[in-house]
């Protein structure tokens, strides 16, 4: 059997949550695994809740990070077209056929109606369900209809107890009796989530639908939907979402929840991936760093876990770090050249990342430790008021050093602090600031090499 898995995004957010992306990795995982296809379709369907250009930043970034889809609203493919607010004619002639068969009715009742309906119920303490006034009266109901009063269809919900296989939940029961008739095509002729995602994963030939457990609510509707179209329903596996390190649910409050903004900050996709693949996942082998090649090998989705999984933003940078600590020069200096968008010459970039490669966690962190090799200080972390003859001392001594290494430059340096009898951490924090502005840097004696003697020379004179 070929696999296909998809993800179904709605576009109501600014960019894709982590969240998803964690998902997103697990179908494209397995989709790979299996040299099937990953499908990323647009659910669009409630115009209420779109957010402008949310689609279109959503695309990109799942394709900037690597998870490149087979099918797609841009890539095109064999189900065209992959945006559901496309497919309208589709899910009305299917909501059309489901009421040809009885499975689902014409429902003509106002707001208004199903309002009072609610409140009556809830003061009996009864469940909140559709009374089924229009199915009783269809035939007036199509009258209406033809003459042009709005309408939804229904689903006529069978009463029975259904049970189905999630690949990680095992067996779950319902009794769908607890269920409501659900709406399947709204009065602006625009599907439900329930009808659109059913069609879709039936024609786009959907073989496994892997998404987050607060769709598991939803899964026993969609299967007797596949039912009455007389459709086999796909495999099912949901996951659990994503926390923060308190145990609450990751939201904008507490810290980044769009993918773009870890972007941003300097977080290598293949950190970023490498750290989402073990949400509610681990290695076989127990690594906590791997490819994503090797991820695709030893995924299963058997193995996930149901426990909630803790994404920890500091633990994400760490894991970066190791990522920076461990590219190669060529690699990396690319990187932190697109990331300042060509700010900095990529050669300069090369022959500062022996002196900051163990000490950047994200490529947002090059900068306010590089900029002095880029360009003079002009703020200093040290009031150099009672060291202005410690730095003439140190132009003098350093114009003497004729070789300009590292290596020469400290053992000079050393020398001086000995002569003028101050201590070396003074001394050198001293020159430290004069020659970065900081009180902390990157290796100072490799820096001034890098610097070359006249800039270091410069930045002392101007402060003497
Ligand atoms: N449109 C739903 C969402 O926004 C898709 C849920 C599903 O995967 O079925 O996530």
């Amino acid at each position: 059997m070929k696999i296909r898995t998809r993800i179904a995004p709605s576009p109501t957010g600014k960019d894709v949550h982590v969240g998803s992306v964690a998902t997103a990795l697990m179908n494209f995982a397995w989709a790979k695994k299996h040299n099937g296809q990953f499908i990323v379709r647009i659910e669009d369907t409630d115009q209420s809740r779109l957010v402008l250009g949310g689609e279109k930043k959503m695309l990109e970034t799942l394709e900037s990070i690597g998870l490149h889809a087979d099918e797609s609203p841009i890539m095109g493919g064999p189900f065209a077209p992959y945006r559901q607010s496309e497919r309208l004619s589709i899910y009305k002639k299917f909501a059309q056929d489901l009421i040809l068969t009885n499975k689902a009715y014409y429902c003509i009742c106002t707001p208004e109606r199903l309002g009072e309906m609610r409140q009556k119920q809830q003061s009996l303490k009864q469940m909140p369900k559709y009374d089924r006034h229009c199915l009783t009266h269809q035939k007036e109901v199509i009258q209406k209809i033809e003459k042009g009063v709005p309408h939804v269809i229904r689903l006529l919900m069978p009463e029975k107890i259904i049970t189905f296989h999630d690949l990680i939940r095992g067996d779950i029961t319902i009794d769908t009796n607890n269920l409501d008739d659900q709406v399947l095509l709204k009065s602006d002729g625009f599907p439900t989530y329930h009808l659109g995602v059913v069609v879709d994963d039936h024609l786009m030939e959907i073989t496994h639908i892997i998404r987050g457990e607060e769709w598991l609510p939803s899964t026993p509707k969609h299967i007797i939907l596949f039912e009455a179209f007389g459709w086999k329903a796909p495999e099912f596996a949901h996951v659990s979402v994503l926390r923060n390190p308190d145990k609450s649910k990751l939201s904008k409050r507490k810290n980044p929840v769009w993918t773009s903004e870890y972007i941003e900050k300097g977080i290598l996709k293949e950190a970023l991936l490498n750290y989402l693949s073990l949400m509610g996942w681990s290695h076989p082998e127990g690594k906590e760093v791997f490819t994503l090649e090797e991820y695709i090998k030893v995924f299963d989705i058997k193995d996930v876990q149901t426990t909630a999984p803790v994404f920890d933003p500091i633990k994400l940078e760490w894991m970066n770090g190791m990522y920076i600590r461990q590219s190669q020069t060529s690699n990396l200096k690319s990187q932190i050249y697109e990331f300042y968008k060509g700010k900095y010459s990529e050669e300069m970039i090369e022959k500062t990342i022996p002196l900051i490669r163990e000490r950047i966690k994200k490529l947002s962190d090059y900068e306010p430790m590089c900029e002095f090799l880029f360009s003079t200080p002009q703020v200093y972390e040290v009031d150099f008021g009672k060291y202005k003859d410690l730095l003439i001392s140190m132009h003098q001594s350093l114009m003497l050093v004729a070789d300009w290494k590292a290596l020469i430059i400290g053992a000079a340096m050393g020398e001086l602090a000995k002569d003028k009898g101050v201590k070396n951490s003074e001394f050198f924090m001293v020159l430290r600031a004069a020659m970065t502005g900081k009180k902390i840097s990157p290796p100072l004696n490799e820096s001034m090499e890098l610097l070359g003697k006249e800039e270091c020379l410069l930045r002392l004179q101007k402060l003497r």
